[in-house]
């Protein structure tokens, strides 16, 4: 009921009491007691009776609405766990408490690693749900003096009065994480979930509770980069120096949660008819402070750390949506190629994932080129064909990437729906100067032929190696000699304004 509804509701109910009790207590007394003295004394112990009864309702009203309105600004609203600002007040009184006792204090910041699978994937409903069941867990492993509270979204905090480390924390923070990660969310079953943490000591790390929270935050985004699903104890020397990679990894976080990658297109060029026969779709990192970040750089790192699904996720939906708006897609453009990590093909729903993101292209999905390393290919090659299927099966093409720097086989060629593979630039870059490079170069076109493979040379950066491919029976060229990885802006304009580039 509204609050103003409630109030007239109260108020109403109130009033017909009173107004019933006016009208029929008097005319009780007159009959219970007729010698005005009894009657004076009646009328007294009735007003008392009247004040009592009234102040205690308020009293009722009051304390409930007050207790009401306290636990609404102190809780989430979600868990029933305190809220931040109840957390860091609590927190402020334990501290003070433990410097008057000379006692210790751990603060643990927890996090869950991938929180966002579970709204993107499940739903909000099933996200709100996993949270209540960290909450649950968290009440049920720690003990009746622990402070527990959700600070916002997939974070929480505890803070442990009289608590040592290793021994009253380690086992505890265990249980907690073990426990998390068992949790299973029904409409993703495949999908495990973990937690990692920090944790602050007091009075080591820090003597005001401002402090321990960001030491242990701080020390919970190092566990986070260096083993997902853990926990570390803050290190202020460690933390002084943590690595440039480190730093960079935390950045990255944020950098695939705030997308702030944009793509670059480098086409790709027919030997024979010298038309773009397509595109590489290439990411570029827009570092806030840093500016441009290498691919080179930080995907090996997005790959060692889980975060590379999101951003596989989004380059493909990012440049299908960019390719269809600026019309290129099956009108000038007829294949275009997105680079897949090994670690794609680590994660539970991968071929769902990759259908999911192919599912915005207007027309046949025969366009679309998934370039793999030689690494995804020797993985499991079985496995990855599993994997690959269902895209097969529709059309999309599978390319095998730097080809030669590897060690795969022509088996793996064979064993793998492969139709096309790419020689990679460090042969390219040497082909002239290099007998042995322009050999391998060669026997790679020639084992292409035999197994009826498309060979595309990436790094092509003067007309002596593209007339040398091009005499070789190369069948694509790739590299700055005809064009740079372009926004799609410049992409458009680059294809309006094209002349048939000179091979030779
Ligand atoms: P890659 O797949 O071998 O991509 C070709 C790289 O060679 C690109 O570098 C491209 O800019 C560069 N390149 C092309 N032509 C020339 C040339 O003539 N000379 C020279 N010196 N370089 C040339 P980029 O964009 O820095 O990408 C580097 C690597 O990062 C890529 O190598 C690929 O392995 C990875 N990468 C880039 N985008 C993605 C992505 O969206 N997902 C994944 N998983 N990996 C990506
Ligand atoms: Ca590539
Ligand atoms: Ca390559």
């Amino acid at each position: 009921m509204p609050p103003r509804q409630a109030a007239v509701a109260i108020a109403f109910l109130y009033l017909v009491l009173g107004l019933l009790w006016i009208s029929y207590s008097d005319t009780l007394l007159l009959k219970l007691a007729k010698e005005s003295y009894y009657l004076n004394q009646l009328q007294t112990y009735k007003g008392w009776f009247f004040v009592s009864v009234t102040a205690l309702l308020l009293y009722g009203f009051a304390y409930r609405a007050m207790k009401r309105e306290r636990h609404l600004v102190e809780n989430d609203r979600l868990t029933g766990l305190l809220n931040r600002s109840m957390f860091e007040s609590e927190l402020i009184q334990e501290v003070k408490q433990a410097k008057a006792n000379q006692a210790h204090l751990a603060v643990i910041i927890l996090n869950i690693d991938g929180f966002k699978q579970i709204n993107k994937h499940a739903g909000l409903e099933a996200g709100d749900q996993f949270l209540i069941d960290v909450a649950h867990i968290l009440r049920e492993c720690c003990n009746h003096r622990t402070l527990i509270a959700r600070l916002g979204n997939d974070e929480f905090a505890l803070a442990l009065p009289d608590a040592t480390w290793p021994q009253d924390i380690e086992p505890v923070l265990n249980q907690i994480l073990q426990r998390i990660r068992s949790i299973k969310v029904h409409q993703v079953p495949l999908l495990q979930f973990s937690a990692s943490a920090g944790i602050a000591l007091f009075p080591r790390d820090g003597e005001y509770a401002k402090v321990l929270i960001d030491a242990a935050t701080h020390a919970m985004d190092l566990a986070q980069s260096k083993n997902i699903g853990g926990y570390y104890l803050f290190n202020a020397k460690i933390s002084a120096r943590a690595t440039d990679q480190e730093k960079l990894l935390i950045d990255l976080k944020t950098a695939v949660s705030q997308c702030q990658f944009k793509l670059v297109y480098q086409p790709q060029f027919c030997t024979k008819t010298h038309q773009i026969i397509g595109v590489e779709v290439l990411v570029r990192w827009e570092h806030p402070t840093r500016g441009l970040v290498s691919p080179c750089e930080f995907i090996p790192l997005a790959e060692s750390h889980h975060l590379i699904h999101g951003i596989t996720d989004f380059v493909m939906r990012q440049a299908i949506e960019e390719l269809t708006d600026a019309n290129l897609l099956y009108h000038h453009i007829h294949r275009v190629s997105f680079n897949i990590s090994a670690a794609d093909f680590m994660h539970k729903q991968r071929s769902q994932r990759l259908v999911n993101n192919l599912s915005g292209l207007a027309g046949d999905w025969s366009v679309v080129t998934l370039e793999l390393t030689e690494s995804t290919a020797l993985l499991n090659s079985e496995g990855v064909k599993q994997v690959l299927s269902p895209l097969t099966k529709r059309g999309v093409q599978v390319a095998l990437d730097d080809f030669g720097t590897g060690y795969s086989s022509i088996n793996t060629l064979r064993q793998l729906p492969i139709s096309e593979v790419k020689i990679d630039r460090s042969f390219v870059t040497d082909i002239m100067e290099n007998q042995q490079d322009a050999k391998l170069v060669k026997t790679i076109l020639a084992m292409a032929k035999a197994l009826n493979l498309r060979v595309v040379a990436e790094g092509v950066e003067n007309h002596e190696q593209a007339a040398y491919l091009t005499r070789a029976g190369c069948d694509g060229i790739q590299g700055y000699l005809y064009a740079r990885p372009m926004s799609i802006g410049q992409l458009t304009i680059f294809i309006q304004n094209r002349q048939r580039p000179s091979l030779s």
